[in-house]
C-alpha cells in the first residue's frame, strides 16, 4: 500500500505560498497570523541571554536593522518556496542586488553578465562597477557560446536574469551554471519575472537566487522590498554585509509582502494561462508587429523555456505597427490597465520600457540592447481574461483604417 500520511508528502507550492515560515514564526497572543512588529529593538532581562543572542548563539532579535520577527518569516516563506537552504531580505529589489555585488566582489574582480538585464541593474554594470576596478563584460543575451567563452576566461560571478525584461528572452540557466563552476564563479540568478511558482535557479545550479519583492511576491504593488536565497554559508555573508550596509526591509512591508504570498500560486497559474491567452490572440491581430512570449511555439526560446520553467509567466512584450506614435494613441485607451512603472500585480499593468525598465539608458543603449522604442511591456492581471481581451481589442481598433 502506498503511504498516503501527511508527513510523506512533499508541500505543493500553493501550500507552501501559505504556510511556508509561519509554523515558526514567534506567537503573539494565539494570533493566527505573523504579527507586525514594529519595535526597533528587543530587550533582555539578563546580560548572559541578550549577550548569546548578540552572538547568534541562542535564537532572538537584537536590532530591526539585523533581523526582525515578522521580516524573518517573509524570509522564511520564500526560501521554502525557493527549496533554499536560507535567505536574507531587502528594503528593495535594487538594494537586494547591490549588496549582493558589495558582498562579493573587491577591485580587480571581473563579472559576465547579459545585455538583457534589467534597466538598474544594468546600470550598476556600466557605471558603478567600472570605477571600483571591477570589470563587468556584457554578452549578447542568448549567445551561448560568446558567453561561455568569456566565463572561461575567469570570472568571480556570473550574473543571470530570465526571462528578460522586457524581451521576454530565456535563458539556459543549467547549461551557463555548468560553465561557470568550471572557473569557480558564484552564479546569481534575478528569478522577478519567474517568481519561485515558475522557475527555481538554485535547482539549475545557480548559488544565489534574488527577487525584486515588490512585484509578483508582494502581488499588490503596495511594497518595496528584496530578497536572496541559497546556501546557509553564502546567504550569511550577504546578510552580514546587508546589516551594516543598512538596506532593512521594514516589518509593516514583510507583512504585505507575507500577505501577498498567500495567494502567489493562484495568482500566477492564472497570470501564466491568461498570458498565453493574450499571446496566442495578440499574434493575430493586425495592428501587431511582433509579439514576444516565451510560450509560443514561435518564440526563439521555447524549448528552454519549456525543459526550465514550469509556467510561462504572466509578462508578455509586443510592438504596435507605427511604432512609440501608435503606442501614444492605443495605450491611453486601455480601461484595465494602468500606464505604470511596476509590473506582477493584480491589475494588469503596461508601459513602454522607453518610460519603464530602460528609463535609464539612453536610446542608444536601449537600441544596443535591442529594445524597440515602440516596444509594449504588458504585464498580465488576474482579471477575466476575456474583459482583457476585448479591451485590448477596443483600444487596438483605433489604429486600424
Ligand atoms: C523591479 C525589478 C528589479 C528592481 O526591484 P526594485 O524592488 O524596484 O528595487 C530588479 N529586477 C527585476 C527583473 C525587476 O523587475
Amino acid at each position: 500500500m502506498t503511504d498516503t500520511s501527511p508527513k510523506s508528502q512533499t508541500p505543493g507550492q500553493s501550500t507552501l505560498s501559505i504556510w511556508g515560515g509561519e509554523q515558526e514564526h514567534e506567537l503573539y497572543e494565539r494570533s493566527t497570523q505573523v504579527p507586525v512588529v514594529h519595535s526597533v529593538s528587543f530587550a533582555y532581562k539578563d546580560i548572559d541571554t541578550w549577550h548569546a543572542v548578540a552572538l547568534e548563539q541562542a535564537p532572538g532579535h537584537i536590532y530591526s536593522r539585523n533581523t526582525n520577527p515578522t521580516v524573518r518569516a517573509f524570509e522564511d516563506k520564500v526560501k521554502e518556496l525557493e527549496g533554499a537552504e536560507a535567505a536574507t531580505s531587502f528594503a528593495s529589489g535594487m538594494a537586494a542586488i547591490s549588496n549582493i555585488f558589495g558582498t562579493f566582489l573587491r577591485p580587480g574582480d571581473r563579472v559576465v553578465s547579459i545585455k538583457d538585464s534589467y534597466g538598474g541593474t544594468n546600470k550598476i554594470f556600466t557605471s558603478f562597477l567600472p570605477p571600483l576596478d571591477i570589470d563587468v563584460t556584457l554578452c549578447d543575451t542568448v549567445e551561448y557560446a560568446e558567453i561561455e567563452a568569456e566565463i572561461a576566461k575567469g570570472c568571480t560571478l556570473l550574473y543571470l536574469e530570465t526571462p528578460t525584461n522586457p524581451t521576454v528572452k530565456i535563458i539556459d540557466i543549467k547549461r551557463l551554471a555548468a560553465a561557470a563552476k568550471k572557473v569557480g564563479a558564484l552564479v546569481v540568478v534575478d528569478n522577478t519575472f519567474a517568481t519561485p511558482i515558475n522557475q527555481n535557479p538554485l535547482q539549475l545550479g545557480a548559488d544565489l537566487v534574488l527577487h525584486s519583492a515588490s512585484k509578483y511576491l508582494g502581488g499588490h504593488a503596495d511594497a518595496l522590498g528584496g530578497v536572496a536565497c541559497g546556501s546557509k554559508d553564502l546567504i550569511k555573508m550577504v546578510y552580514h554585509y546587508r546589516e551594516i550596509n543598512g538596506a532593512t526591509l521594514s516589518p509593516m512591508d514583510a507583512y504585505s509582502f507575507i500577505r501577498g504570498m498567500k495567494t502567489l500560486s493562484l495568482r500566477v497559474k492564472r497570470q501564466n494561462e491568461s498570458a498565453m491567452t493574450i499571446a496566442t490572440w495578440l499574434q493575430n491581430h493586425p495592428a501587431i508587429e511582433l509579439v514576444n512570449y516565451p510560450g509560443l511555439e514561435t518564440h526563439p526560446h521555447h524549448d528552454v523555456a519549456k525543459a526550465q520553467m514550469s509556467g510561462y509567466g504572466g509578462m508578455l512584450s509586443f510592438s504596435v505597427k507605427g511604432g512609440l506614435d501608435a503606442i501614444k494613441l492605443f495605450l491611453p485607451r486601455l480601461q484595465y490597465a494602468h500606464m505604470a512603472a511596476n509590473l506582477g500585480c493584480v491589475e494588469t499593468v503596461v508601459g513602454p520600457p522607453v518610460t519603464t525598465s530602460h528609463v535609464e539608458c539612453t536610446a542608444e543603449e536601449r537600441a544596443a540592447a535591442g529594445i524597440p522604442e515602440g516596444l509594449v511591456r504588458y504585464s498580465t492581471g488576474i482579471e477575466d481574461v476575456e474583459d482583457l481581451l476585448a479591451d485590448l481589442e477596443q483600444a487596438l481598433s483605433c489604429l486600424i483604417t
